[in-house]
């Protein structure tokens, strides 16, 4: 299927045959249009498909007639980050660049006055995170009563980090006479039920099943011992041939920690995690986007859901506890048909977090091995260690007191070692790295060349943000919010380090009003 059969105007298919795409992915050409023809969409896919020109190619037609009023919106896309909003809105840029259409981005972390004044100018399109809409609309700043197409993207994240009410209080202000288009990645029962109030008669979008790596996408899966992950780290990057690279760590004291490592060494590389200032955040993210920094050590907050154009290799400096995780952190590489790398660092006592991913993805990832380094294999569930030895003399997987990954009792970190590994013999004792120079990594067979672009299957959206919230009289941005509830079916996942994960929670249930007793920390 052809952009031309879509039903777009010529500006639109100008500006899309200029960015270069030749054929609309799938949930373009089923979304398109149903949302050129009026009609509430409810589409379930992730980021990667193509999913934001979806929607942004048809807004931009619809749009196109009209003009809007000063601090009356006619359009307002939610988004769950600041990074995506900002994504969205360099994506109407590039597609809109042929109309003159007006946009206002709403993020946390950005002076309100310039917000103000994009407001002021009446935006035609208004792209927001729910938090910092909610600010301007309670400052006054802004009516919805004028908003004919709303756009909710990432639902299910928007319900990880805690936004639905935030959400909800935006739908109820809008006209209930209006074009709706919700995105989610997954289709939990709490988004579902959300979807059905906030749609009307929407036709359902599906691009494909959840929760699996792209096809597109080359793993390898290192076992080190952890003293021994930074090394081995920089070996692969040497070995590999790395045009840009994320690498992502379970905490963001890693992420400065081994930023500052792989810089001493010699490496171009940035840091972007939670904590860092908003201006922080873009401004490394441009250097990254821009190829001035070429290794990105980042945290899954900070890397949620980045589009970075052909990006060669994925790195997992820790194995991520939840196995969704890892799909969403591969993901960032092997898109839009290109093949891309991923490595992921794994310590022995990691086996069960392995396994709880190859049952995920529905393989094994194959196991590979660093030039001069032990090949270890996952411990035994109850602690003792399985064939190989150690790494090298004197270290330890547990003089850094990482437990964290501790895995639940019943795994079988047998099984986590995969069929390759837990077949292979041993070798001998190997004390010295130099013993073996000429042992390369092994990174698992290139795909085939002449394997067709296959639409990327969509992933479970990694946790996003949930960034320490402000105090309530300073109130910069509303960004991050108490998560509603634990999920069930996670409440397995490994907690300690809790304090260092992006991810610190809010009290529950309070929303944005939380007494200032209840924010300390109890002793
Ligand atoms: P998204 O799912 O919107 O984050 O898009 C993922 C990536 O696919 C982005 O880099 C887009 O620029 C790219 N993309 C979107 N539509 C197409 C298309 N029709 N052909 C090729 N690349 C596309």
């Amino acid at each position: 299927m052809s952009f031309e059969s879509l039903g777009l105007s010529a500006p639109v298919l100008q500006a899309v045959a200029d960015k270069g795409y030749t054929t609309p992915t799938l949930i373009q050409e089923k979304a398109i249009p149903i949302v050129l023809m009026g009609r509430d969409v409810l589409g379930c896919a992730q980021t990667g498909t193509g999913k934001t020109a979806s929607f942004v190619l048809p807004m931009i037609d619809i749009l196109s007639e009209g003009r809007a009023k000063a601090r009356m919106p006619r359009s307002l896309i939610l988004e769950p980050t600041r990074e995506l909003a900002a994504q969205v809105a360099e994506n109407f840029e590039i597609y809109g660049k042929n109309h003159k259409l007006n946009m206002a981005l709403l993020i946390g972390g950005v002076s309100f006055p310039d917000q103000e004044r994009a407001l002021e100018r009446g935006a035609d399109v208004l792209i927001a995170t729910p938090g910092r809409l909610l600010d301007h609309f309670e400052r006054g700043g802004i009516l919805l009563n004028d908003v004919k197409i709303l756009v909710i993207d990432e639902a299910d994240r928007m319900l990880d980090m805690g936004f639905i009410p935030d959400v909800e209080r935006i739908v109820a202000t809008l006209p209930p006479l209006r074009q709706t288009l919700f995105f989610s990645a997954t289709m939990p029962p709490e988004i579902k039920r959300l979807a059905d109030r906030f749609l009307s008669n929407p036709k359902e979008v599906t691009v494909s099943a959840p929760a699996s790596a792209s096809k597109n996408i080359v793993q390898g899966l290192v076992v080190v011992q952890e003293d021994d992950k930074r090394e081995a780290l920089r070996a692969l990057i040497k070995e590999q041939d790395i045009k840009n690279a994320i690498v992502f760590c379970n905490r963001k004291k890693d992420v400065a920690i081994l930023q500052g490592s792989l810089k001493k060494h010699g490496f171009n590389a940035g840091a972007l995690h939670g904590d860092m200032s908003q201006p922080a955040r873009m401004e490394t993210l441009d250097k990254f986007k821009q190829g001035e920094i070429q290794i990105l050590v980042a945290s899954d907050v900070a890397a949620r859901g980045l589009d970075i154009v052909a990006m060669s290799h994925v790195f997992n400096f820790d194995v991520p506890f939840s196995p969704e995780d890892y799909v969403h952190r591969i993901g960032r590489t092997g898109r839009a048909g290109l093949t891309g790398h991923s490595f992921t660092l794994a310590s022995p006592d990691e086996g069960p977090l392995v396994e709880a991913i190859e049952k995920l993805i529905g393989t094994t990832i194959p196991r590979v091995e660093v030039p001069g380094m032990e090949l270890l294999a996952f411990e035994p569930s109850d602690g003792r260690r399985r064939g190989r030895g150690r790494g090298r003399a004197g270290s330890s997987s547990s003089s850094r007191g990482r437990s964290s990954s501790r895995p639940p009792k019943e795994a079988r970190a047998e099984q986590a070692a995969g069929p390759e590994s837990a077949a292979r013999p041993a070798p001998e004792a190997r004390p010295e790295r130099e013993a073996r120079p000429e042992r390369a990594a092994r990174p698992p067979r290139e795909p085939r060349a002449e394997r067709p672009h296959r639409e990327p299957r969509p992933e479970r959206e990694a946790r996003p943000e949930r960034e320490a919230r402000p105090e309530r009289e300073a109130r910069p941005e509303r960004e991050a919010r108490p998560p509603r509830e634990r999920r069930p079916e996670r409440s397995d996942r490994p907690r300690q380090d809790r304090r260092d994960r992006d991810d610190t929670p809010a009290p529950m249930g309070l929303g944005d009003h939380v007494p200032a007793f209840l924010a300390r920390s109890a002793r």
